[in-house]
């Protein structure tokens, strides 16, 4: 090959024009379809990710070269899980593990079940990986997993397919080489049934999985962790922004572990949740919608839109309530240019990875909107989980005061590194989180000698 040539795999895509709508415009193409995710997006979370990274990279002046090391992930590994289902018959659902970059440190991140999961997602939300936990600091690479798995399944095939999944992979896991954690439809329970699994081949191992329940070995907080971090870094952008948290009213869109963690933790604060949704639908109150009865009526098998005192909207409606701070925690792509004009917020602070596309993320700046993005908002999961790792290394257990302590210094640190690095160069955070990243990990591998 000749010097500066580079090999970029066909299936990561070629387009060179990184514009917001050429991103969407290619996505489409490749898609070859119509709406996939949420209401109307069509840009992949591997078309979002690429478009940052590549900005950022133009701004660092990487090199092609080093562009493709830090673009190909180091590990991809597809397995096949063929699971009899409650309706007696076998089903044949494809896992992935995909480890993106370890120069700073062992492969980190969640395991999604969810029937939309792919290769290129999770690629996109590995390499997102590698960015967060470099914005945050913590000496960890980046990973994903997911199981393209019905999301609404019986909690024996949830054991089945977590097991089957583990021995599949566990051959590139391993507390000091890959990691992982909770996502889209898996829990503590599910990191349990991980942990059991990799025990049985390699004994009691706790620092194999993050997330997992205080009766064995999780840490106090963890489960907290994501929406708390998403809190923490609302509070240190409100007084710049003019925002007092206490007379907030805020939007949550998706309220699982991320969102409905962020609307407990906001209401503390004295903040107002006037709308919500799920994904069986979305409710409104302008009055307030009490988050903590909310997540106890859901847990208890409620359905959203039959909750008391909040009228059912259109789900394609949520986003234009008029509300201070809007917390998007449900999947990628849901703010995207066929509803970003809508938006009545001050504030987004992204839970979920991935939520808002190029183009939305165009329209929004140019209406004044301040985003918090995904790759420091939503660290306090992975920043948490490596508390629980250094715990379970060390068989010995915090309390929540100091988790929580510990993880409010983490992500204050977090911002404020990228909020001065956002003002020094003029950019946007979520840019300047891009280049944070990306040169720590930079920095990283070329003192390794990778590149
Ligand atoms: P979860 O499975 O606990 O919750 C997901 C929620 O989204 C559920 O309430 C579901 O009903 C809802 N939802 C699904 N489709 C929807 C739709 N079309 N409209 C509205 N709501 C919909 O998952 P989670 O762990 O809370 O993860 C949510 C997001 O946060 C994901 O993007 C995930 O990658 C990201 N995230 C999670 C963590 C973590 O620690 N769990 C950490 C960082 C980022």
């Amino acid at each position: 090959m000749a010097d500066g040539e580079v090999t970029t795999p066909a299936d990561v895509g070629a387009e060179t024009d990184k514009s917001p709508a050429a991103v969407e415009e290619a996505s489409a193409r490749r898609r070859g379809a119509g709406p996939k995710r949420g209401d109307g997006a069509e840009v992949s979370n591997l078309d979002i990710v690429r478009h940052h990274f590549e900005l950022a990279a133009d701004r660092l002046a990487l090199a092609d070269d080093v562009r493709v090391v830090f673009w190909t992930p180091y590990r991809e590994v597809t397995v096949q899980i063929p699971v009899k289902l409650s309706d007696g018959r076998t089903h044949v659902f494809s896992g992935y593990r995909i480890q993106h970059n370890g120069a700073r440190g062992p492969y980190k991140g969640g395991i999604r079940f969810h029937p939309e999961v792919d290769v290129d997602e999770v690629r996109a939300l590995a390499s997102l990986m590698t960015w967060k936990t470099a914005v945050a600091n913590v000496p960890f690479g980046g990973a994903k997993g997911g199981v393209n798995c019905p999301g609404d399944l019986e909690p024996s095939e949830l054991q089945e397919i977590a097991r089957s999944f583990m021995d599949k992979i566990e051959k590139v896991l391993g507390p000091n080489r890959d990691i992982p954690a909770p996502d889209v439809n898996t829990n503590a329970q599910v990191m349990a049934w991980l942990m059991d699994e990799y025990g049985k081949l390699h004994g009691h191992t706790p620092a194999i999985v993050t997330g997992k329940p205080i009766a064995l070995e999780g840490s106090y907080g963890r489960e907290a962790a994501t929406g708390r971090g998403c809190v923490y870094m609302f509070r240190e952008a409100a007084p710049h922004l003019g925002v007092s948290p206490a007379d907030t009213t805020f939007v949550v869109q998706g309220y699982g572990n991320v969102g409905s963690w962020a609307a407990r933790i906001m209401q503390q604060l004295g903040a107002r949740m006037v709308a919500v949704s799920d994904a069986n639908g979305a409710i409104r109150s302008d009055q307030g919608i009490d988050a903590s009865k909310l997540q106890e009526y859901l847990s208890a098998g409620g359905t959203i839109t039959d909750f008391d005192g909040a009228e059912e909207i259109d789900p394609d409606d949520l986003v234009a309530v008029p509300c201070d701070v809007f917390i998007p925690a449900a999947l990628g792509g849901m703010i995207n240019e066929h509803n970003a004009e809508r938006m009545r917020c001050k504030v987004i602070v992204e839970g979920a990875n991935s939520p808002t596309t190029p183009a939305a993320d165009r329209i929004l700046r140019d209406q004044d909107v301040y985003i918090i993005p995904d790759v420091m908002a939503n660290a306090g999961g992975v920043v948490v989980s490596y508390f629980e790792w250094a715990q379970n290394l060390q068989h010995f257990r915090w309390d929540e005061r100091e988790v929580n302590d510990k993880l409010g210094t983490v992500m204050r640190r977090a911002y404020r590194e990228v909020s001065g690095r956002a003002r020094e160069e003029g950019i946007d955070l979520r840019q300047a989180a891009y280049l944070v990243g990306i040169e720590r990990v930079v920095e990283a591998s070329r003192t390794r000698g990778y590149i």
